[in-house]
């Protein structure tokens, strides 16, 4: 048997002249309403929805909930039609009720307009409701970003609420009661003010839900409080009563959305798309486990960072493999094949996977090669370039035939040696000619 504890606390804000936010907690039903309207007629909508959102569930059930959300949209309807001073008045609903659905307890999660519910388990904030709003439906398109919306100066324009037409569209779900997860149903006058991180740090650090509540608003009225603020906590409590004590996660095991009607008025005219459970048509609503499919907005954000970071990945990996390959082929060096003297294509020694080739043999044994620049030759001479190499070898091979001929009219010292006037790369050489000699 679930046990739930919980506490509430709703508050005009610093500038509202009056509060058209209400809120309800019976045991087992929990609800959030945000009235809009002039002349106070907000107030009358909030107020009015959820007396007969109480007044119509009257045994636990997710069916039962949906109904009664209909039943509170049809008495702000009929009240708005029948006053001529509050025509036009509407208000949000977002509530929370303790179900029973035959074989289990589950908590039935209800929502039109753009009042939440959040999640918080194992000390992390998850929001379970998907806002019906102008910023909200620019947003899922990817039209806005989140920092865009938050600050739209259309952000308050509604494409969901009740008392707008006979006919609603209602957000429903199912989850599992875990002990130690904490609900917060609120309004928008809180999380326009406070952001996310700072509200989950309020639940988390205080256990009551009351006094939780209280530092909500106080944080939303130290922001600026330019809305009415309302809060509804409630914790999944073990058997002896005891407060949240995170422990395993929590599971939504159905959730009804009818599909998306958009911006305009025919959303408000569309017909009640309420489905079960089991699902009745369009949108598949099969059992879903695991949060990961909660947050919507949250796993789309992780599956981009996903991408973005392999996407990455490739493109270095890319740029890696082609340095290696052409480092690995488009150089030269003046090396030795067995006693044959070779211009290799490669890195002496090869790179990575890539072993050196013969570009070219020459006409020179090492033995011919200058003793100076024998050692060198044996490990390798890099030149950036074939022709390099070539020009590397043709001085290689005038130092051979200054040495075999019969006159010293030629100066060794001044001869072209590539020890000394070519070789830029090896340090194993020696610096001087004299031992050319
Ligand atoms: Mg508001």
């Amino acid at each position: 048997m679930t046990r739930l504890g919980w506490g509430s606390a709703t508050d005009t804000g610093k500038v509202r002249q009056a509060n058209e936010d209400a809120v309800l907690t019976t045991d087992g039903l929990f609800a959030v309403a945000d009235g809009m309207g002039g002349h106070q007629a907000g107030e009358v909508a909030s107020h009015l929805a959820l007396d007969a959102l109480a007044a119509a569930f009257d045994s636990p059930g997710t069916e039962v909930l949906v109904a009664a959300v209909e039943h509170a949209n049809a008495a702000v309807v009929e009240r708005s039609a029948t006053d001529p001073g509050l025509a036009g008045m509407g208000t949000t609903l977002c509530a929370m009720a303790l179900v029973d659905t035959g074989d289990r307890e589950a908590i039935a999660v209800v929502n039109v307009g753009d009042s939440r519910l959040y999640l918080l388990s194992d000390g992390v904030l998850h929001q379970i409701t998907e806002d019906h709003s102008l910023v909200a439906t620019l947003q899922r398109q990817g039209r806005i970003t989140a920092a865009e919306a938050a600050v739209h100066p259309q952000r308050n324009i509604l494409t969901r609420a009740l008392g707008i037409d006979g006919t609603v569209l209602i957000d429903s779900w199912e989850m599992v009661p875990v002990v130690g997860d904490r609900y917060l149903l609120c309004s928008d006058g809180l999380f326009n003010e406070v952001d996310e991180s700072r509200i989950a740090a309020a639940l988390r650090r205080i256990a009551d839900p009351t006094e939780a509540s209280l530092e909500l608003i106080r944080l939303a009225n130290e922001a600026a409080g330019r809305d009415n603020i309302s809060c509804v906590i409630v914790d999944v409590l073990d058997d002896t009563g005891s407060g949240p004590t995170p422990m395993g996660d929590s599971r939504i095991t159905s959730h009804s959305a009818p599909s998306d009607p958009d911006l305009g008025a025919g959303a408000m005219s569309a017909t009640s798309g309420v489905r079960t459970a089991s699902g009745s048509s369009g949108e598949p609503l099969a059992a879903r486990n695991g949060m990961a499919q909660v947050p919507s907005a949250l796993s789309s954000t992780l599956t981009w960072r996903v991408l973005l970071f392999v996407g990455s990945l490739l493109v270095l990996g890319a740029f890696v493999f082609g340095f290696v390959w052409w480092t690995g082929t488009h150089t030269y060096y003046v090396g030795v094949d067995g006693s044959q003297v070779v211009i290799y294509q490669g890195k002496p020694g090869g790179l990575l996977w890539i072993d050196p080739k013969v570009a070219e043999t020459t006409e020179l044994q090492l033995a011919d090669v200058p003793a100076a620049s024998r050692p060198a030759v044996s490990l390798g001479v890099e030149e950036p370039t074939l022709s390099a190499a070539r020009t590397y070898v043709r001085n290689l091979l005038d130092q051979r035939e200054q040495q075999t001929a019969p006159t010293t009219s030629t100066n060794p010292a001044t001869s072209t040696n590539p020890a000394t006037s070519r070789n830029p790369t090896t340090s194993i050489a020696p610096a001087t000619s004299t031992s050319l000699g």
